[in-house]
């Protein structure tokens, strides 16, 4: 059952989505070449607690760290380790936060240090495909239209899209109704309503769709070993029309980037 928010629920909401939209833009000017993702996670830690938050994944399900951290063919759910990154890797970060009873919850991959055209590119659909996915987050729209214009995009680049693991429903549970697929049929699934908020987020391979799963029940790697990305946002359905809670801006701003891709999902500008 989808669970529509109030406006004031939205707005605690919102207040959890942008700390960890301020966690991954305090994470970005520290991943580069030598740092362990265990150092990170916990930089990531100490900042939402330092936000009268706490980490949203942390003992969801057992899992043991603040942030998962997927590296270059790890598709999601890593584990943060003591193992440096390297230059020309890409990591994906997922983080979830728990404030005033409510979840945010987002990710965004990062070049570690200079990467290749081709997995520079990946990055790029793959981001790409999460706001043309979002387009379709509106009313009289079902979980298809988003799915199928994700799917769409990405394959049409040649990519594997994965089936196994899909975005969701958010709120007072990290994981609410309706599952958002990243792939799937244009006008089936079940029907958008007005107040609800979603977490889409594309997982996107260069190579094969398939994938494997580690003996730690956790991990997940391409089955191809080839890269993988994630980028993912979460959206409430207002006036009919996708508004976006959490947002890239403080990743922006700490790598020197600009970019106009988020205007057209919010009503107000955003104060950083
Ligand atoms: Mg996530
Ligand atoms: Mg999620």
């Amino acid at each position: 059952m989808i669970i529509p928010k109030t406006r004031e629920e939205i707005e605690l909401m919102r207040e959890s989505a942008m700390i960890v939209s301020k966690t991954l833009g305090m994470l970005a000017s520290e991943v580069k070449p030598g740092i362990t993702t265990l150092e990170l996670d916990q930089m990531a830690e100490d900042f939402i607690r330092s936000h009268d938050a706490v980490p949203g994944f942390l003992g969801l399900y057992d899992f043991p760290n603040t942030l998962c951290m997927s590296p270059n063919d790890q598709v999601v759910h890593g584990f943060p380790n003591k193992e440096p990154l390297k230059e020309g890797d890409i990591i994906s970060i997922d983080c979830g936060v728990l404030k005033n009873g409510f979840y945010g919850d987002h990710a965004y991959t990062f070049a570690v240090g200079e990467i290749t055209p081709e997995v520079e590119k990946l990055l790029k659909v793959t981001k790409e495909s999460l706001y043309i996915g979002i387009r379709e987050f509106k009313k009289g729209k079902r979980v298809g239209d988003v799915g199928y214009a994700i799917q769409n995009f990405c394959e049409s680049h040649g990519y594997g899209v994965v089936r196994e693991l899909v975005g969701h429903g958010i709120g007072r549970k990290m994981h609410e109704d309706p599952e958002m697929p990243n792939y799937g049929r244009r006008g089936r699934g079940k029907k958008f309503i007005e107040g609800m908020v979603v977490a889409i987020e594309p997982m996107i391979n260069m190579g094969t769709r398939q994938i494997r799963q580690h003996t730690d029940g956790w991990t997940i790697t391409t089955l191809d070993n080839k890269p993988s990305a994630h980028f993912e946002h979460n959206v409430a359905l207002i006036d009919g029309k996708p508004e976006l809670l959490s947002t890239f801006a403080y990743i922006y701003e700490a790598l020197g980037i600009e970019s106009e891709e988020e205007n057209e999902f919010r009503r107000e500008a955003l104060v950083l």
